[in-house]
């Protein structure tokens, strides 16, 4: 093997560990000890040596949770040992009654220890390790085969591909470990704003989302969503022995499987009431959705002994939560206009106090949704809130129709602004077709004035709804030249807060490019997206100046993605747009990134460099702030000519691109 590659093999190797050690700290033991920033350029490091040495290629690398290519469909799995269910408990005396039958059963008077796990509500699953190596995952499906979602689950961080070798006790022969996968409620938010952004059906709870991002056919969407594992039991441990349930939960984390940091051991079934009773007061403030508490008879020789009887284990109960339901009645359905001119079912509901909240509208999410609960107007309805997540429809009780309820139909015109409303094919939402919709501009404003955007402070929803209804704002560039006078003649509007507005729509003129970006609302770019515009292109000429193909050669934009992009900026409405706010005032101005000298600068290499590999060169200039280009186009500033240089050369020279020599090249990027 020669020198070069020995060394980076090295490397590679170290650095697999490091990171692996660091997805530990993070997602086992809570504990980072470096940050994000230090975590992800180990992860960039590994992965461009990975891609330039592809015989050290490992399926374990940590570089392999970002996903595979689609597949056609999931392989069946059977599991070792069945994946039972609970039995549920409703209250306290159906809890004291589980542990009254397993006194029964074992005919057993002393004492009983238990730990009690908060009951995750995602999607159960079931991992297998051999001889440390993640080799399966597979979901519980009827709790005798499931599905084999193996490629989906490597891209979970804190699903380990390798285990740690447990302190003094090594790594079991074989494990089989089961758990829960689930959303946070802030990894829910993300995932149905992604949803939204792409025009796709928003998710009704964190466990649907789950269970849609575990099951994508294609693994890259899977890797793209914040989706975590908790581990909670075991279908078998060979080569490792336990004799608790407590001790199992220690050995997984020892082993760097995630845990639930909520677990409790408790000494009785009063410690248990004690832990319910605390958890359930504090289930809003949790960071992700519970609905109710596991209890689990601790000691495993008592678990064996009690066996399982119908499917559930005799030594386990979910005691759930009170449902935060209530039934109610549809007073009205009404289609609501959003940012994207998507028209969304509202279900205006007699009021109900559910969970402390008075609910009195529920998204009914869209038409196949009403059509599929059959929910009409004037319905009895069954209406659930669940914790920060809008309040929806769970069923209609037809049994108690009067026949004075009236079926809801999507209206053929805009509610707002009278344009054609449409459904295309393939599609769930229908939308106005209508690109000056008021609504459309409303939520255009608000999200061009919101924090990750222009950030312009004070523009709420009555405010901006006036500013469009009064023509005073007819596009974004509007917000540039309101007046003092014009916007003390609102309502609710005193001078003083006119003239703070007005300084602040000033102030968000000296703005980055990323958040100019990010404004103007183009499908599919959110705050991500924009950054990566940003670092590519470095000033909004460029952007207007881009080809699709230069959008391709961005990192993180997928052909969807840059179609997108490129359809916004190709229609002329929305350039206009971008001028007048530039004409305005506006200043998108972007930092290079650190050491940028060439922050902006794109760069076309043709022809062989003698001195390093294009890789290396690319790395070069990426390190610098710049960017490499694939084709020649106006958008190139330098084209580094090599040996050999081929035809695109010569198109260089047609546009007037100016040429470097490698060794001007070499001295431009310096010891980069
Ligand atoms: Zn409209």
């Amino acid at each position: 093997m020669p020198r070069q590659a020995k060394s980076a093999a090295a490397e590679v190797r170290s650095l697999r560990e490091e990171i692996e050690r660091h997805n530990y700290l993070y997602y086992v033991l809570d504990r980072p000890e470096i940050p994000d920033s230090e975590y992800d350029a180990k992860m960039r490091r590994l992965q461009k040596l990975e891609a330039a040495h592809p015989q050290l290629a490992d399926p374990a690398s940590p570089t392999q949770r970002v996903g595979a290519a689609p597949r056609e469909g999931f392989g069946k799995v059977l599991h070792s040992v069945p994946m039972l269910s609970l039995d549920n408990a409703m209250s306290r005396e159906e809890t004291a009654e589980f542990e009254a039958r397993i006194r029964r059963f074992l005919n057993h008077t002393g004492p009983i220890a238990y730990v009690a796990e908060h009951k995750l509500d995602g999607v159960a699953v079931e991992l297998v390790y051999e001889k440390g190596l993640f080799v399966q995952g597979s979901t519980r499906g009827d709790g005798t085969t499931g599905e084999d979602v193996t490629a989906n689950l490597r891209t979970i961080r804190s699903v380990p591909l390798r285990l740690r070798a447990a302190r003094s006790r090594g790594l079991p022969e074989r494990l089989e470990i089961r758990g829960e996968v689930i959303l946070s409620k802030r990894g829910f938010a993300q995932v149905n704003a992604q949803q939204v952004e792409r025009g796709e059906p928003e998710f009704m709870n964190p466990r649907n989302a789950t269970g849609g991002s575990l099951r994508q056919l294609d693994s890259r969407v899977t890797a793209s969503r914040p989706i975590e594992m908790f581990c909670h039991s075991s279908a078998s441990l060979e080569g490792l022995h336990v004799s608790t349930h407590w001790e199992f939960l220690d050995l997984c984390r020892g082993l760097g499987l995630r845990t639930d940091r909520a677990n409790r051991r408790c000494a009785s079934l009063d410690e248990v009431f004690a832990y319910y009773e605390a958890t359930e007061a504090k289930r809003e403030e949790l960071p992700h959705e519970i609905d109710g508490v596991v209890v689990k008879v601790d000691s495993l020789e008592l678990q064996r002994r009690l066996g399982e009887r119908d499917r559930s284990p005799r030594w386990a109960i979910a005691w759930k939560f009170k449902p935060r339901q209530a039934a109610t009645r549809v007073l009205d359905i009404w289609p609501s206009v959003g940012r994207t001119g998507v028209i969304t079912p509202i279900a205006a509901l007699e009021p109900r106090n559910i969970g402390g909240v008075t609910v009195s509208n529920a998204s009914l999410h869209n038409m196949d949704e009403v059509e599929r609960k059959d929910i009409r107007i004037g319905d009895e309805v069954l209406v659930e809130r669940a914790g920060d997540v809008i309040p929806y429809v769970l069923r209609s009780f037809p049994e108690k129709r009067t026949g004075k309820e009236r079926k809801f139909h999507m209206p053929s015109a805009c509610p707002r602004c009278g344009g054609r409303v449409r459904r295309e094919p393939g599609e769930v939402y229908y939308r106005c077709l209508n690109v000056a919709c008021p609504t459309k501009l409303e939520g255009g404003i608000k999200h061009f004035a919101g924090k990750h955007a222009m950030d312009i402070d004070g523009l709420g929803d009555k405010l901006v709804h006036q500013l469009v209804e009064t023509g005073l704002v007819k596009d974004l560039a509007g917000l540039y030249h309101l007046e003092l006078d014009a916007l003390v003649d609102l309502e609710r509007m005193g001078e003083k807060s006119a003239r703070n507005l007005l300084a602040r729509i000033e102030r968000s003129k000296q703005t980055t490019l990323d958040r100019l970006l990010n404004g103007l609302s183009i499908r599919h770019v959110g705050e991500a997206t924009a950054k990566a515009l940003a670092d590519h292109f470095g000033d909004i000429e460029k952007v207007l100046a881009a080809e699709p193909d230069d959008l391709l050669e961005i990192r993180d934009v997928g052909p969807e993605v840059a179609r997108a992009i490129a359809e916004f900026f190709a229609e002329p409405r929305n350039r206009q747009q971008v001028r007048r706010l530039l004409d305005a005032g506006v200043r998108p101005a972007w930092q290079p990134r650190r050491g940028g000298k060439l922050a902006g600068k794109r760069f076309l290499f043709t022809g062989g460099l003698a001195a390093m590999s294009r890789h290396e060169a690319q790395a070069r200039v990426e390190r610098l702030g710049g960017a490499v280009a694939t084709s020649v186009s106006k958008n190139v500033d330098f084209v580094v000519a090599g040996e050999e240089a081929g035809s695109k050369l010569k198109k260089a020279r047609d546009l007037g691109i100016e040429m470097l020599s490698e060794q001007r090249f070499l001295d431009l990027v310096g010891d980069a």
